[in-house]
This record gives C-alpha cells, structure tokens and sequence, in this order.
C-alpha cells in the first residue's frame, strides 16, 4: 500500500499554496500557483484542484483542508464572501472538491487554520487555550480553545481586529472607532509615525518618501525615538486588546504573528508590559505572549492538521 498523504491548502488572493503535511507538521512536498483570481470563482476552485493533484502525483489522499481568506461556513463548505477574491460569494467550495477528488474535505478561515497550525507545531504547542493574532494589513485572530479551533455560532468568532482599543478613536473600515485593527495594523503603525511627523516631532524619518513598517523598524533599531514608540504604542494597544482577551478567556498562551511582528520585542514587551498592569492578576500570570514560529506556513500546515481531524 502506497503512503496516504493529508495536504493543506492555503488559498490566496494571489497564490494558491498546497502542501503534504506529516503528522509531525514537517511540509513533505510544497507548491505555489497563481490563483487568477480575476477569470472568477469556478476557475480558481479549478487551479485549487489542479494544485493538489500536482501535490499529490497520484497518491491516496487522506484528507484536505483548505483556509481561504474569507467568511466560511465549515459545516456545509461554503464560503459567503472573500474581499481578496473578487466575485466570492456564496461559494460551494467542499462539494465540488469532495466530488472531484473523491476524499474527505474540510474549509475554514484562513486565520482560524494558521492558529491551528501554531497550536499544532508552533509557538502554541504544548497550551490547549491559544489566541493567534496577525498583525499584517489588517488585524486577525484565530482561537484555539480545548485544544479545538473556537468558532462561535455561526463560525464568525475570532475577530479580534475589532476589539475597541479607544472609543473615541480613529474610525475602523467596519464602521466603529478606536478598533485594534486602526493601530497595531500596517496602515495603523505608518499613519501615528506619519501623525507625529506632521506634529513637528524630530525623527530620522522626516524625508522618507514612502513610510513602511520595514523603514520604520530600521529606524527602531538605529534608536530614532519617533520609530520606537510607534512600535510600543502599536503594543501598547494591542496589550489592551489582550488584557480584555486573558480576563474574558483566560487564555494560556498568544501567538503573534504576521509582517509587523518582525518588529518583535518593541511591540511584544509593551504588549506584555499592558497585560500585567491592565489584566486581573491571576488573568495577566496565566498569560504567556510570544512569537509565531511558523511564518507563512502555519496556515498551510493547520491547513493539513484539520485535514487529519476530520471524523
Ligand atoms: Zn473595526
């Protein structure tokens, strides 16, 4: 009998990523294609089957899991809507892979997977209550709770981007002021530099042309004052976020992830610094917060390990 392979998928507005996956979270064989997003829905769910087969080279498949960047309804493998994916909506993913490919399927939310993945063989190992949290374009989060990917009722929990930080602060793409997503995101992080410099404040980035998080961190590590705090006040933040997190779920352990969190130990101790004086004691002392390990692979590996998990 030849090896059964369990492959993870990571679905993107660009690319779409395919991985086998062991059982140890080591990535067997990966490849990349592009999603083509634009030639519409039944086309990319096309490229997603080809990529997996390609993957696969005519072994059994055990099972495949695919994170898509979008509002997902696991049960029945529908995606309602994806803003990177241009005419998503209502999409029956599951079905039509299922049918084609012959083997058990499963969908989630890319966030909810790349948590699962951390939890799995990254930086959560070894904890059973796990926030991951993408600091990126946006803000994302995925939780882990019991060892299970958390998904509320209608599979929407997890939107962590849109826990008020300052509610009379600057306004959201959802509507609301003062979410997490407005500071301790790309756009958040280059708009308080950008803020502070239109204030007259001294900086080595006066006279950048184009602010970003990789001029800005630079700036940091040369010790330009402006750069530092606006990495600390991102931290700051999200220490906020996270303090009302550890006090509702006890949560052991957060996971931080994404571009920004390259930026590491500026943004992570404010981050811890804020959970200890904000968090109810005993809250804040179970609270561990640390790095995600696993990159741009943690979706596509959580990807494969729900793949294993499905009944
Ligand atoms: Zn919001």
């Amino acid at each position: 009998m030849g090896k059964v392979l369990f492959i993870g998928v990571d679905l993107g507005g660009t690319n779409i990523k395919a991985g086998s996956v062991s059982d140890q979270g080591k990535v067997l064989k990966e490849m990349s294609i592009s999603t083509e997003a634009d030639k519409g829905q039944a086309h990319v769910l096309g490229r997603i089957i080809q990529v997996i087969q390609d993957v696969a080279e005519g072994s059994e498949i055990g099972g495949v899991g695919i994170g898509i960047p979008g509002q997902i309804n696991v049960e029945r493998g529908i995606c309602y809507f994806a803003p990177n994916l241009p005419g998503w909506k209502d999409v029956s993913v599951t079905p039509v892979i299922k049918k084609k490919l012959g083997c058990p399927v499963v969908l989630d939310n890319d966030a909810n997977v790349a948590a699962l993945g951390e939890f799995a063989y990254g930086a959560g190992q070894g904890s059973q209550h796990l926030l991951m949290v993408t600091l990126g374009t946006g803000v994302g989060g995925g939780l882990v709770l019991n060892g299970r990917i958390f998904r509320g009722f209608r599979d929407l929990a997890g939107e962590f981007g849109h826990i008020t930080v300052d509610c009379n602060g600057h306004t959201c793409s959802c509507g609301r002021k003062g979410c997490i997503e407005e500071y301790a995101s790309i756009r958040g992080i280059v708009r308080m530099v950008r803020e502070a410099l239109d204030a007259g404040v001294e900086s080595s980035l006066r006279g950048v042309e184009k602010l970003t998080p990789r001029e800005i961190y630079h700036d940091a590590v040369n010790g330009d004052t402006l750069a530092i705090e606006a990495f600390q006040r991102a931290g700051d933040y999200l220490g906020i976020a996270l303090a009302d997190v550890a006090n509702l779920l006890n949560i052991e352990r957060v996971v931080v992830g994404g571009g920004i969190a390259n930026a590491g130990n500026f943004i992570l101790e404010a981050a811890r610094a804020r959970v200890q004086k904000d968090a109810l004691p005993e809250a804040a002392e179970s609270v561990e917060i640390v790095k995600a390990q696993l990159g741009n692979s943690a979706g596509l590996v959580g990807a494969a390990y729900l793949a294993r998990s499905i009944d």
